[in-house]
């Protein structure tokens, strides 16, 4: 369980901003343990402000919705550095789904770390090929506080860190269809992906981005 550092509560000192990575398969809670630390940070009075890529718009425009509902309200950007000149009047920015993110989502999120904002990032780490997604290996090293949340295997109930993709789509991007997905330990993901003609197929094409 993630326990929020002490922030400086000095006025006349820089409060020192820092950056939380929360990052796992899809079914693994990610976006569940933003809010949760998004709604802590409310009730400790800071001010907090979301956001998200407009691409994610799978249950409504303005909220970020989990699988479990519990939602919190959130703004779409078109693009990561939108996110400068909107978070400026807060203390904590949180960020969902950031693997669809362009690259300078990196530097934007280093940036307000530095003006002194705690920053929460939560994204997939691997796309359904089990590659590194968009901009998530540069900024889980640049995050001072990495979390990667498991699945649990439909198959076989270990711990799940892959995102299998059960439909037979060829779309690079696939949003919305949460059932065209299983989370799955790397044992039954891998015993999958050798006996999938699809899977093979999206190898040799080099198309390997959810
Ligand atoms: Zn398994």
């Amino acid at each position: 369980m993630f326990i929020e550092p002490n922030p400086v509560r000095n006025p006349s000192q820089l409060r020192a901003g820092w950056i939380e990575v929360v990052c796992g398969s899809m079914f693994s809670g990610k976006t569940e343990e933003l809010i949760r630390r998004l709604n802590r940070a409310k009730i400790a009075r800071l001010r907090v402000e979301i956001f998200k890529p407009s691409i994610d718009t799978r249950y409504n425009e303005t909220n970020i919705v989990s699988h479990n509902q519990n939602a919190i309200r959130s703004t779409p950007v078109q693009a990561a550095e939108e996110i400068l000149l909107l978070a400026g009047n807060c203390d904590v920015v949180g960020i969902d789904e950031a693997q669809f993110f362009d690259t300078a989502l990196v530097d934007v999120c280093v940036k307000l770390a530095t003006a002194g904002k705690r920053v929460i990032v939560a994204g997939l780490d691997m796309d359904f090929l089990g590659k590194p997604f968009g901009s998530m290996p540069q900024l889980l090293a640049v995050a001072e506080y990495v979390t990667k949340v498991h699945a649990i295997c439909v198959v076989c109930g270990d711990i799940a860190s892959y995102s299998y993709r059960t439909a037979a789509s060829t779309e690079r991007v696939l949003l919305g269809e949460t059932n065209a997905y299983e989370a799955r330990c790397r044992r039954c993901y891998n015993l999958a992906e050798h006996t999938s003609p699809h899977a093979v197929e999206q190898h040799q094409s080099g198309s390997y981005e959810l």
